[in-house]
């Protein structure tokens, strides 16, 4: 399937709003904090338009699908199978993108952005429940556990580098530094010793805190 490959600050500049695409690298330097940044992309970005109710909705909801990282279709049939849930559509569509398989690997700290981690998935280096999984949108479930491939355990990208040029040694960090640094939510505990992860209960609306109002979302499919 098709996937935007252009430059990602350019989405958080159509957004308004830091979507933290590029992971660690937005916290230390991102474009939305310089002048050029405050504008949105293109020639009339700068032009300062009144949104109207359909653009409020629309971007709402664009904003939650590319911070998840998921194509029109895909969101569609989430949205779709959140109304058909029982409880609140707006809720319930926000609670199944944080169980995709992918959204766990990065939480989990396996992946410094969601793309990293889809990387990984994709490339089967994530087991869930002890067998191979990947494919990103996979829903856990509570009680699933993810751990990690022992030939990934073994790579340089999981294990970091060392390289002496001249007489100064460079490190690179590996996504284990990452994993052991991470701050996971309250629904998932990690064992740092084993590299995995468990969802001990499924997120909640609390749990997701990422700013947006769900509300929108259901309005704009709505009409
Ligand atoms: Fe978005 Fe800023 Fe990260 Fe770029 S650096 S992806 S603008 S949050």
């Amino acid at each position: 399937m098709a996937r935007y490959t252009g430059p990602v600050c350019k989405i958080c500049r159509r957004e308004g709003t830091k979507l933290f695409l590029k992971g660690d690298r937005c916290t230390t330097k991102c474009t939305l904090d310089t002048r050029r940044g405050s504008k949105a992309p293109g020639q009339h970005g700068a032009t300062s338009r009144k949104q109207k109710e359909y653009g409020i909705h629309l971007r709402e909801k664009q904003k939650v699908r590319r911070y998840y990282g998921v194509l029109e279709r895909q969101f569609v049939n989430y949205f779709e199978k959140a109304a058909r849930s029982k409880g609140m559509t707006g809720e319930n569509l926000l609670i199944m993108l944080e169980r995709r398989l992918d959204n766990v690997v990065y939480r989990m700290g396996l992946g410094t952005s969601r793309s990293e981690a889809r990387q990984l998935v994709l490339h089967g280096h994530i087991m869930v429940n002890g067998k191979k999984a990947d494919i990103p949108s996979m829903l856990l479930r509570a009680g699933d556990e993810v751990s990690v491939t022992e030939r990934f355990k073994n790579s340089k990208k999981f294990l970091g580098t060392k390289k002496i040029v001249g007489e100064k040694e460079h490190t690179t960090p590996g996504l284990l530094d990452n994993f052991r640094s991470a701050t996971v939510p309250k629904w998932l505990v990690t064992d740092k010793e084993k590299v995995t992860g468990k969802l001990i209960s499924l997120p909640a609306r609390d749990d997701i805190d990422f700013d947006v109002n769900e509300r929108l979302i259901v309005e704009f499919y709505s009409k």
